[in-house]
């Protein structure tokens, strides 16, 4: 039996209609080199979502392999449950170097939606325990209109995709929502690009009325990533974080997608000079190779849980498999690579030139957007670029375009219609040059039915 028969026999795969997939044929992966997916039967794609937005160096950079080797031979996994190990010290003290300044403390887990929650209670528990009794009625937060945070009940609370999270309505915490900035589809009509004054007023009102029951805000720092590569708008993120230092609310930024160069900086915070209170990482954290995250506070979050045992102000959290060895072993590698190979001035110079080939498509009747951020980008296709008149959703043209792109050997996943391209940061020259001209044949092939 072939391995897509196995596959359809017993795996169920995410954010999938199970009914479609057993109706078709399903690419298996077998292994890769550098920036290139290589299926079971030989055929080579470039891996244009760098395998859902995680893989940063290629997947064979001989430094995380070596590193990982190297770990496996001493450690694959012990506890941070009343132990400390090596390598989660030394993937502590990497981190720190390249965050934001003013972060000073690493709680380790298994992935973005934890690492989100993680901040969520985080945050909670720290007023809850505040001397100030006023601030102890901090119990609620504030998220953006299409927001996506992770898919744990705590993060989808946060969330605001409702294709996704409208389901779990009843099991989530209600979440001020505040108007996503910057967006292509603003409800208040075509004012794109200046509603993001708009979208600012809706954050400020909510802070002014109900500070006295909000403990943070959560934000994806630059672009709502899942929500379609919605941009927001320069200056808008500190602003936020002016809006929270007044209002004595803590900010949370989940740079589980922005992270780790995507956008051009380590950290898309860093773009508008902010620090968080609290910081959530994981998709590019061990560049791509094993499941790891991380959530990063201040010093003076951290001291807000301190004090003897018996008044339980510990942190009650904690993931069995936190602070993994292999993963921390491969952390401190890809944070090395940044800097021995200068991959954030390469990232800028691939951004350019990916923004550039980009313009060729804005040509195209059925492109209606383009947001780009460094190497994350949402090409938008509409049915009418005038109007920006939607596909209607079952049409699925984003899917066919993406399953068009694979005979020219690319993989790529969509947002509904917004095909994403986050290429690996290692992405070459001549790979940027195909994705593109390949996702231009895929539209016009899928445009002529
Ligand atoms: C992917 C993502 C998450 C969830 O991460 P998982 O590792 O899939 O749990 C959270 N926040 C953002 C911004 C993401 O892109």
């Amino acid at each position: 039996m072939s391995y897509a028969d196995r596959d359809q026999r017993h795996i169920w795969h995410p954010f999938t209609q199970m009914s479609d997939w057993l109706k078709e044929h399903p690419l298996v992966i077998e292994r890769a080199e550098g920036n290139t997916l290589i299926d079971t039967e030989g055929n080579c794609y470039l891996d244009g979502v760098s395998s859902l937005w995680v893989n940063v160096h290629g997947h064979d950079h001989p430094k995380i392999r070596r590193a990982v080797h190297e770990q496996l031979d001493r450690l694959a996994h012990s506890t941070l449950l009343g132990l400390a190990s090596v390598p989660s010290i030394d993937a502590a003290e990497k981190l720190l170097e390249v965050a934001p300044r003013g972060l000073t403390r690493v709680f380790f887990s298994d992935n973005g939606s934890t690492a989100v929650e993680i901040a969520a209670k985080m945050a909670f528990q720290y007023w809850q325990q505040h001397p100030d009794r006023r601030l102890q009625k901090k119990t609620r937060f504030v998220a953006l209109k299409s927001a996506y945070h992770g898919d744990t009940l705590g993060a989808v609370s946060l969330g605001g995709v409702d294709l996704f999270h409208q389901i779990f309505g009843p099991l989530c915490f209600p979440v001020y929502r505040a108007e996503n900035a910057g967006c292509y589809r603003c409800p208040y009509g075509l004012r794109y690009p200046d509603c993001d004054i708009h979208c600012l007023e809706s954050m400020e009102g909510i802070l002014e009325h109900h500070a006295e029951e909000i403990a943070a805000v959560v934000v994806e720092p630059l672009m709502q990533a899942a929500a379609g590569m919605l941009r927001l708008p320069e200056g808008w993120l500190r602003r936020v974080r002016g809006l929270c230092d007044r209002h004595e609310v803590l900010l949370i930024a989940d740079e589980v997608a922005t992270g780790f160069g995507r956008t051009g900086r380590m950290f898309a915070c860093e773009h508008e000079g902010v620090t968080p209170d609290l910081l959530a990482v994981a998709k590019g954290l061990t560049g791509g190779f094993l499941p790891l995250a991380a959530t990063l506070a201040t010093e003076r979050l951290f001291e807000g849980f301190l004090g003897p045992v018996e008044a339980g102000r510990q942190l009650f959290h904690g993931h069995t498999y936190t602070g993994n060895a292999l993963g921390c072993a491969a952390t401190v590698a890809n944070l090395e690579i940044f800097k021995a190979e200068d991959v954030l001035a390469r990232v800028r110079a691939r951004a350019a030139r990916l923004a550039q080939r980009l313009e060729g498509l804005r040509d195209l009747a059925w492109v209606g957007d383009i947001r780009q951020r460094g190497l994350m980008v949402g090409v938008e296709l509409v049915r009418d670029r005038e109007t920006r008149e939607p596909f209607d959703p079952a049409e699925r043209m984003g899917h066919h375009v993406c399953m068009a792109i694979r005979n020219r050997g690319v993989i790529l996943r969509p947002l509904g219609d917004v095909v994403v391209l986050m290429p690996p940061l290692s992405v070459t020259e001549a790979e940027i040059d195909h994705l593109v001209s390949a996702l231009e044949a895929s539209i016009r092939e899928v445009a002529a039915g």
